[in-house]
Formats: structure tokens, sequence, C-alpha cells
């Protein structure tokens, strides 16, 4: 039942799934989403929007509310319900949805109201995924063990080596590098690092994983879990980056 898989989503970004009923106005959202660099899936119904989160694994959600089968705040409701906490921008075009809007609870989730410009949700979509993942205007330097990630510079050392990692390469580590110990699906991976629909095939996450380990070496932290995916390992505690003495 998923929607055909994009076939050539700007990658980077992440994958978006926007829910709007009116074609004119995804056809919109589509163009300007991917032209800020995300890949872009449309549903027009929230049954539709349901099933679509939970195979595509989406980074966001463009949720409009007023919605044909289950409405924008139900499917909301009905993610978070089962633990899926995908971060949603809403799309309104009354003041009374704001309301019921403002009932549930947001997170890190925003709204914005119609009528709205393309520039203006794709400002406040990535304002969402900023605050999920957390404020991309502190520098941040991932650690660990002898490995450091700058996500400003791009830069990876081991040891105190610098590799050199293309930008795909950069993104996906970095990806399992914020979540030391968390085993991520090639779907997940496809979906947040490069903005594919998860059904687009995982040979592409198998092929940059290979070649991160390979410019790595022995300061891979890069785990296989068989059958389900790939996971960063957390460093030994007494060398974990930051805070305590010397390493
Ligand atoms: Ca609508």
């Amino acid at each position: 039942m998923c929607p055909e898989p994009d076939p050539r989503p700007a990658p980077g970004r992440g994958l978006v799934l926007v829910v709007e009923d009116e074609p004119a106005i995804a056809d919109v959202l589509r163009l300007n989403l991917r032209a800020a660099g995300y890949g872009v899936e449309v549903v027009g119904d929230g049954a539709a929007a349901l099933d679509a989160t939970r195979d595509l694994r989406p980074t966001a959600l463009v949720l409009d509310i007023g919605l044909p089968t289950v409405d924008g705040i139900e499917v909301c409701r009905r993610l978070r319900a089962r633990g899926d906490w995908t971060p949603v921008l809403f799309v309104t075009a009354r003041d009374d949805e704001v309301h019921r809007i403002l009932g549930i609870e947001l997170g890190a989730d925003d709204y914005i109201t119609k009528p709205f410009s393309p520039r203006e949700l794709v400002a406040r979509l990535g304002g969402v995924l900023r605050r999920t993942r957390g404020d991309a205007n502190t520098a941040e330097v991932l650690r660990s063990g002898g490995l450091t990630v700058d996500v400003t510079t791009h830069e990876v050392h081991a040891d105190g080596r610098q590799i050199a990692l293309t930008a795909t390469e950069f993104d996906l580590f970095a990806h399992l590098m914020r979540r030391p110990g968390v085993v991520f699906t090639r779907e997940q991976l496809l979906s947040d690092v490069w903005g594919y629909a998860a059904t687009a095939g995982g040979r592409t996450v198998d092929v940059h994983v290979a070649q991160v380990r390979a410019k790595l070496g022995e300061a891979s932290p890069i785990r296989t879990v068989r059958s389900v995916g790939y996971a960063a390992e957390r460093a030994p505690r007494h060398d974990a980056g930051g805070a305590e003495s010397g390493s």
C-alpha cells in the first residue's frame, strides 16, 4: 500500500511525508520541500498517513488537519499512542483547529495556518527538525573513544588522524554516532540520511557503511546487527569523550 518511492529524491535532509488531500497544495509542498533538499512522499488521507508513517519511517510529517477518513489531529494521536514520535508540522485552516492542536501534547511539533508561503513552511519544518535533533546553531562535536565527529565542520578524526568522508558517508556516520548503542534498520537509515522511501532497498546503506568502515579501519565503531541493521558502539565508559580525566 506504500506510495511509489520517489525516483530522484534530493538527498541529505530526510524523507518528509506530506499528508494533504488537496492536490494543488500537495504539489506546491512537494516542489518546495524537494527544492529544500528533502525527499517527499504524499498521501491524501489520514488512514494512508498512518500506514505510510509505519512503512516509510519518514523523518517528519507535514500533516493537514482537515482530511478524509481520519483527521490530522487523530492521526497524530494514534501515532503517539503507538509510541511513534515522528516530528509533526500541522497545517491548519481554521482557528478552532489551532485550539485542538494545543490540546494535545506537542513535544517538538509545530503548526502553520493556511494560507502560508512555501518558504515559511520550509523554515518552520527546519525549526521542528532542529528542535528534534538538537540545536544546529550550537557547535556539535560527537566524541566516542578516540573518535571525534565535528558536525559543524564535517571533520572526522580517529586517534588524531583526519578521516576524509564524502558528504553522504559523513551524514550516515554522524547519524549513527548521535545515538550510540541504538540499532537502526536499513530502512530507517535510508529515510533519515538519504530521504529515500524505506522501500527503495538497503544495498545503498550497506555499501556506504562498508566505505566508512574501510576509511576508519580499526577505529570504526559501527556494529552490524544481523538481519536488523547497524549501530555505533558506545565507547567504553573510561574513555568516553568529555568530562573526566585523561584518555
Ligand atoms: Ca484538507
